[in-house]
């Protein structure tokens, strides 16, 4: 038996299961705001074109917008100021490899119930090591908070001074980037950094690091309590926007039951 015709069999019979960590795209999925001097990303926005009526008797279809950094979505090295001179920085030009590929889950979920400022950090990290092994290089590595379960004003959780929401401190984005070589780095949040970002040196530091390394970043995902902390295989294709530097898609983990 080949590798794939024994993924297959383990497809049909259940032993492998398709986890989707995407959510639904609707008009209502919040996405973040930047303070009011800078552009603003768009909602996803859908209109009819025709629905078996007269303005097309047989089909339905629509036109949808949106901005590519809306709903679940990938964010490619050009995406930053860091990433700009990164060969084959965008959508279009990532290595399709590179989009298939083995993930790991590191639990946050507790900390982040407590504390919505919670922090990843190397601490953290070794921590997790100390249990499941060293990451793997070339691995997504996915925060979970369980912050996908919040919905409306509470997922962006806007402050008087701005969002408020998990992610990684500047050193541990440093330790996964640099020492371990991640592939990418993915979060339930709006962003793959903390809401408070910007305060730390430097500034959105996830964003910083990963895409000046020419790593990749994954946002808004959802069920990370479905994956196991290692193991599962990540397929996480974006659009092949020409320049894009990102786009929604459909985040999808093979797990082995
Ligand atoms: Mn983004």
């Amino acid at each position: 038996m080949t590798i794939l015709s024994e993924l297959a069999n383990s497809l049909s019979q259940g032993a492998v299961q398709v986890v989707d960590l995407t959510h639904t795209l609707d008009p209502d999925f919040p996405v973040i705001i930047l303070p009011p001097e800078f552009g603003q990303c768009a909602r996803f926005r859908m209109e009819e074109i025709s629905a078996y009526d007269h303005r097309g008797p047989a089909w339905k279809w629509n036109n949808i917008s949106m901005c590519e950094h809306t709903g679940t979505h990938f964010d490619a090295p050009s995406h930053w100021i860091s990433g700009r001179d990164v060969r084959n920085g965008a959508v279009d030009e990532i290595d399709p490899a590179m989009l298939v590929g083995p993930v790991v889950v590191i639990d946050c979920s507790e900390g982040a119930a407590q504390n919505d400022d919670f922090e990843l950090t190397p601490e953290i990290i070794l921590a997790w090591e100390e249990e499941h092994g060293r990451i793997p290089a070339d691995s997504w590595v996915l925060m979970r908070t369980d912050w996908s379960k919040r919905s409306g004003d509470a997922y962006l959780n806007m402050k008087e001074d701005g969002p408020h929401s998990p992610g990684p401190t500047p050193d541990a984005i440093r330790l996964l980037v640099e020492d371990r070589d991640i592939r990418g780095f993915g979060t339930e949040t709006v962003g793959t950094d903390a809401g408070q970002g910007a305060h730390y040196t430097p500034p959105y530091p996830a964003h910083f690091t990963l895409h000046g390394a020419g790593k990749y970043g994954l946002q808004c995902l959802r069920n990370l309590d479905h994956l196991p902390p290692t193991g599962a295989m990540l397929i996480a294709p974006p659009l092949k926007i020409r320049n894009g530097t990102g786009s929604p898609l459909r985040v999808l983990a093979l797990v082995q039951g």
